[in-house]
């Protein structure tokens, strides 16, 4: 019965994912701040949910002791704030929210797009020192540039949009072959992009084929006086190749949200040189825009993230869908209707071992299976199965049968 279940929240998340809890029918407790490891182990046992930012870490200790709990929500993007792997082997599936700040990046960059062809920033930071420095000389439209997105997926997509909007020429370069949107058209090497390029902007993920990505060969193949923009993982670019390319007057200028390292947290001084050797040569050049990764901070991102990652714990728990989970095998099937009757859905993870189905089956194949969806990552299975036609009695029989097969992680039977 879902108003059996807790739910804790941390590090507070939006209202938005507290309320579609509550409207699901769980008890939830707020709290505004990150719990260190030893409060998690204390309390952590009496709670079937959890939703976290960053700063909880989720390790192998705190989940020991987390004997009731189901599932995990980062209300983030990212996901090394938990220990995946060992939550997969003890049955719980983790879920983030990668894709909700897509629009928010997207907007921040054509902010940028025009912010360094008009010089924006260093005039406004004039401005503030006294200084009327009144100049149109290399300041441009951005009317009928080319912008060159590499990597095409969310973010790079949605941006090509918005720029054409703004008669802009959209090239792109992505590992995949993509449909392109409005006029966009999809190159065949990042060196025609480069090329061709009048804004160079970045929106692939960080892999190890994507670690410096943009070096000095690539910065040599981009034309005169180009602007360079990455908003998507600071390794994928060689910072010192970058400067070289500014100070040659290579580039006109650069905007920068994301870095090899970034400070833990917010404060004065937390940006220098201890933490990237060449931060003081890079602020301290013309026509560079740094910001503090915030690509995605916007309250309509965070909303986002919130109803996302509430939408995929609640249907975990309440229909058993894995859809979206990061470190789980990923199984789905209809959602439960309350005109079912008779009928239980059982949603068993198991260890991927030869063997499983068939011991499994043979318990379920004495009952009426409508429907069964299995899947395997790794160590880890998860099989989905639809039986109709039992009773209370049958429910608990299957329960128990199940429980005692050897690969069982953890069975739940739904109604
Ligand atoms: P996505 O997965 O939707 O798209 C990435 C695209 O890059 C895919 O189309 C993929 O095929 C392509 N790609 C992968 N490897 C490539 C390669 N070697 N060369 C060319 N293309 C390649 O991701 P997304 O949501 O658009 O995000 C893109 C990046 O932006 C990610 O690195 C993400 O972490 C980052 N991001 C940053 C912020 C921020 O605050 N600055 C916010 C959100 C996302």
């Amino acid at each position: 019965d879902s108003g059996d279940l807790k739910v804790l929240i941390l590090e507070n998340i939006s209202q938005q994912a507290v309320n579609a809890f509550k409207d699901a029918g769980f008890q939830v407790d707020f709290n505004t701040k990150a719990w260190s490891e030893e409060e998690l182990v204390e309390k952590i046992g009496q709670y079937h949910a959890i939703g976290i930012r960053s700063k909880t870490k989720i390790t192998s200790k705190v989940l020991k002791a987390a004997s009731k709990l189901l599932v995990i929500g980062c209300f983030c993007i990212g996901t090394n704030q938990v220990d995946l792997e060992t939550a997969a082997k003890i049955g719980i599936p983790v879920f983030n929210s990668p894709f909700s700040n897509s629009r928010s990046v997207a907007e921040l960059v054509m902010s940028e797009v025009i912010a360094l062809s008009r010089q924006l920033v260093d005039r406004a930071n004039e401005m503030r020192q006294g200084t009327w420095n009144k100049v149109s000389k290399a300041c441009w439209e951005v009317r009928g540039k080319t912008l060159g997105i590499v990597g095409y997926g969310h973010i790079g997509s949605q941006l090509s949009v918005l720029a054409e909007a703004f008669a802009m020429r959209v090239l792109y370069y992505d590992v995949l072959n993509i449909m392109p949107l409005g006029n966009a058209t999809q190159v065949e090497t990042l060196e025609d992009l480069l090329a061709n390029s009048d804004f160079v902007t970045l929106h692939v993920p960080e892999l190890p084929e994507t670690i410096n990505m943009i070096s000095t060969p690539q910065f040599e193949a981009m034309k005169e006086g180009a602007y360079f923009i990455n908003n998507a993982r600071g390794k994928v670019v060689d910072i010192p190749a970058l400067v070289e390319a500014l100070k040659s007057k290579k580039l006109a200028g650069a905007a920068i949200d994301v870095f090899p390292r970034e400070p833990g947290a917010n404060g004065a001084g937390t940006f220098n040189d201890q933490l990237n050797s060449w931060t003081t040569e890079l602020t301290s050049l013309p026509n560079v825009i740094l910001t503090p990764h915030i690509g995605g901070s916007t309250e309509e991102a965070q909303r986002a993230i919130g109803f996302e990652v509430s939408s995929a714990l609640t249907r975990y728990l309440t229909y058993g869908s894995t859809m979206g989970a990061v470190n789980f095998p990923e199984v789905d099937l209809r959602p439960i209707s309350a005109d079912q009757v008779s009928f239980v859905r059982i949603c068993h993870v198991h260890k991927n071992e030869p063997g499983v189905l068939k011991k499994v089956n043979a318990i379920l194949g004495n009952y009426n299976v409508e429907k069964q969806f299995s899947d395997s990552k790794t160590d880890i299975a998860y099989l989905m199965a639809d039986i109709s036609g039992v009773s209370d009695k049958d429910v608990h029989d299957l329960q128990t049968q199940i429980n005692q097969t050897r690969s069982n992680i953890l069975t739940r039977l739904l109604s």
